[in-house]
């Protein structure tokens, strides 16, 4: 636990806070700066040291980040501690493959130069983002950390909300908020129930330097057993996102890196001349976990707690941040209008304004990844003449490039222009 913090904590014991925020990943940070913008006070809990989370090897993830949600880093002061490390993401390329053959000559192709708002997102590594958000928090009057310190147990009461630390500590706050990712135990003490299934695929992640630049291109290879994603990342190195079945993983990710590459090899192709690994290698169970409310009494679900969708179209976060966005605004609105922020009809403004959309993108994340991991020659040639239509019609494409750059639906405040 930081030494400091649990200082502050003891000292301020008794003070209520307006939230109290299990999670300190990238979500719950995210949330704790919104609502600093807009006044409230929260203390964000991580059961993992805050040296743990600030190790560059702790998480080799680089996000796609939509435009919104660099919108979002943007307004709370995030994006320019981390500007210099994203790559702007100009295109984006799906196609159909085999390990061996290629990409199918059936492809969409997205250029952010069809919409008129820039680059449809960036890509950001985790190691940065983190430490930004971490930096970003210590700087903040309004927010405490603690970390290392795991939550057991909660309480609702008339007046607020009490949290058990595994320390023996108690929290208090008016609002609890949940962004403590899949496994959510803030969701399971409130008797949230979730909706979801394994994929049975794992993804490896790790970083490939190239001999040729990629030009901003983003690809998704569709392969039999799970997609593989080239993303850009400055310089001539991209992350991939490379999902196998979960036997077959485990077998690439035991493999000594040389062996490791050779493998890879053949799916990633020759289009970006000679690669080799960056750095250390890592891996990602892959599954679909929806919670069945995103509110409860006094209680608040966000980010992977809410929605844990499959990778395969780089959303994840980008839904988790316009969580972020909207309860900000919800709670810094009743403030304003001089509301409880833990009463019922304002937290169900939240869900009302979060429930749709986050159901509808765990499904579609989950029909893509049905429809395209498999080697049904029906289906192949169903989604390749689906591809080849939607490339030849722009209205639609444009759709899709908006919908990529999070630009549909209503947005909250923080992620408009
Ligand atoms: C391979 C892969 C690639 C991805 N790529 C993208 C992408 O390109 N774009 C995108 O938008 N999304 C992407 N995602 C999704 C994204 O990674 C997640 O949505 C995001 O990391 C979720 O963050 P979170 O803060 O909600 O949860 P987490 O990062 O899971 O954080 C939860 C935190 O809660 C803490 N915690 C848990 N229980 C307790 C407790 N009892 N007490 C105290 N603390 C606790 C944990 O220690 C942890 O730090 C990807 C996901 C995967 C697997």
């Amino acid at each position: 636990m930081d030494n400091p913090a649990r200082a502050h904590i003891l000292r301020g014991m008794e003070k209520m806070r307006d939230l109290l925020i299990v999670g300190g990943g990238l979500n719950g940070p995210a949330l704790a700066l919104a609502a600093a913008k807009a006044g409230l006070t929260s203390t964000v809990i991580d059961a993992l040291p805050e040296l743990t989370r600030r190790n560059a090897a702790f998480d080799g993830r680089a996000y796609a980040l939509a435009l919104s949600s660099v919108r979002l880093l943007r307004n709370l002061g995030l994006w320019e501690r981390v500007a210099d490390t994203a790559q702007p993401m100009l295109e984006i390329k799906v196609s159909d493959g085999r390990a061996g053959e290629g990409p199918s000559p059936f492809f969409l192709h997205f250029d952010h130069a069809e919409i008129e708002e820039g680059p449809m997102g960036h890509m950001l590594e985790d190691r940065f983002l983190r430490r930004a958000l971490i930096d970003a928090m210590q700087e903040a009057p309004e927010i405490i950390q603690l970390s290392g310190d795991a939550v057991v147990a909660q309480k609702v009461g008339p007046q607020g909300v009490t949290l058990s630390l595994a320390s023996g500590e108690t929290l208090r706050a008016r609002v609890l908020v949940g962004a403590d990712g899949r496994g959510s135990g803030t969701a399971a003490r409130a008797g949230i129930r979730r909706t979801g299934w394994g994929y049975g695929q794992t993804a490896l992640v790790a970083a490939i330097e190239h001999d040729l630049p990629h030009r901003g291109i983003a690809h998704q290879f569709f392969m039999p057993p799970g997609p593989l994603a080239i993303l850009p990342l400055p310089g001539n190195v991209s992350s991939i996102v490379w999902s196998e079945t979960d036997e077959t993983a485990a077998r690439f990710a035991a493999l000594p890196d040389d062996a490791f590459m050779e493998v890879l090899r053949p799916r990633f192709g020759d289009f970006l001349g000679e690669i080799k690994l960056r750095g250390k290698r890592f891996t990602y169970p892959l599954s679909l976990t929806v919670a069945n409310s995103l509110v409860a009494d006094r209680l608040a679900l966000i980010g992977d707690a809410a929605h844990g969708m499959h990778p395969i179209a780089g959303q994840g976060l980008n839904a988790g941040l316009r969580d972020v966005a909207a309860l900000a605004q919800v709670l810094g609105e009743a403030t304003r209008r001089g509301e409880e922020i833990g009463a019922p009809d304002v937290l169900a403004r939240y869900q009302q304004w979060r429930r749709f959309d986050t159901a509808t993108l765990a499904l579609a994340t989950d029909l893509t990844n049905r429809l395209f991991s498999n080697d049904n020659p029906l289906l192949r040639a169903a989604r390749d003449l689906g591809m080849g239509a939607i490339s030849h019609l722009p209205a639609l494409r444009r759709g899709f490039i908006r919908e990529a750059a999070g630009l549909t639906g209503d947005l909250p405040a923080l992620m408009k222009g």
